[in-house]
């Protein structure tokens, strides 16, 4: 038997396509595309203007990807929710709601697992198991969406997975994210976060999209960065600034650097010095976040005051950093640590 077309990862030429295959008139793809992108039908029922015996068809030879909401936590402190979706073949994934002044902000999950190895990080405990499909990347934000009855207006590629290392599939996510004829979200208003894999920023870059990148730094050297950090192995710290600075000059956005504060580690006032000095000149933005501990590991934060001093040292060298609010700590907000607690419940 061939294997079911994942319809909602088609953009709409691959639909035309589709559709002629099917034998049916080419503007039934747009139709058919915009119950699924912009209405976010969840059954091919739902879809009036389409023929009974095209509708057949559909259900004969496509998936159309829904996720299962399997839990939702909801932050008392400040509204966050984590969303815990099941995917077709029994895998689980999370995914997070920030609510903000300025709209509301989805996290969403690139890979179920993760084969990285950042020493602080859940997700990775396990290793990986797979890429998510574009259609299930773009689901986490249609369901939830569709749970808080509001738009959503940012998009962070920031949960579980390196989006780097599910290259292709993160592609076709944000074009059919950003689509006009989708959810029609800014490609402004899009970040991914990489751990670093050098050729993928730099092709990433030759896309030239309006999208932010944001790089998880965690080190201003390439030795602390080693331990932290398994991927430094490969790609050095010259390296990966090399290919952040080719990413602004391709596309004029400002990159972000990730930087977890790990008390004892990476939290020194010498720290401050050696990454201003790293950072010196670039046109970017420290995102400064105390590590969120997980029971695995036995990394620390530091005392807030050792947090705020640091991020007034980088501003005294005139570079730009915010700390990161921390959202959700109440409800096991670092990264894999909801999903991991399910699968070892069960
Ligand atoms: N793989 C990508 C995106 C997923 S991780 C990346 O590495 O950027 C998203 C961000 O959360 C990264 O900056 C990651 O280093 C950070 N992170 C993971 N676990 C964390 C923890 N326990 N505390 C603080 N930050 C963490």
């Amino acid at each position: 038997m061939q294997p079911k077309t994942d319809i909602k990862s088609l953009n709409l030429e691959e639909m035309k396509a589709f559709m002629e295959k099917l034998g049916e008139k080419p503007f039934r793809a747009k139709q058919l595309y915009q119950w699924m992108h912009e209405k976010q039908a969840t059954d091919f029922s739902e879809m009036t203007n389409l023929s009974k015996a095209l509708l057949e068809k559909l259900r004969a030879s496509c998936e159309l990807t829904v996720l299962k909401q399997e839990a939702v936590q909801i932050s008392r402190q400040d509204g966050t929710r984590k969303y815990l979706f099941a995917l077709s073949d029994g895998n689980v994934i999370e995914s997070v709601l920030m609510r903000y002044k300025h709209g509301n902000s989805v996290c969403i999950s690139s890979q179920v697992g993760c084969r990285m190895g950042c020493r602080f990080c859940a997700s990775t405990l396990d290793g990986l198991v797979r890429g998510l499909t574009p259609s299930e990347m773009l689901e986490q934000v249609y369901r939830i969406g569709a749970d808080l009855g509001e738009r959503i207006s940012n998009v962070v590629v920031m949960g579980s997975g390196e989006p780097l290392d599910n290259y292709d599939n993160l592609l076709k996510f944000i074009a059919l994210l950003t689509n006009e004829d989708g959810l029609h979200i800014s490609q402004r208003n899009v970040t991914v976060s990489t751990c670093g894999i050098v050729p993928r920023i730099r092709s990433l870059a030759e896309e030239r999209l309006s999208i932010t990148l944001a790089l998880s730094l965690h080190a201003s050297g390439q030795e602390k960065r080693k331990e932290l950090m398994p991927v430094a192995n490969k790609y050095s710290l010259s390296e990966v600034m090399d290919a952040c600075r080719y990413y602004f000059a391709c596309t004029g956005r400002r990159v972000s650097f990730e930087y977890s504060l790990v008390a004892g580690v990476n939290d020194t006032p010498e720290d401050a010095k050696e990454l201003s000095a790293l950072l010196h000149g670039m046109n970017c933005h420290v995102n400064l976040i105390p590590v969120n501990p997980i029971k695995e590991r036995r990394y620390r934060q530091p005392e807030q005051k050792a947090v705020l001093d640091f991020k007034q040292r980088l501003e005294k060298n005139g570079i730009n950093a915010t700390i990161r609010r921390e959202m959700g700590r109440d409800i096991e907000g670092a990264c894999g640590q909801l999903r991991k607690s399910y699968i070892e419940a069960k």
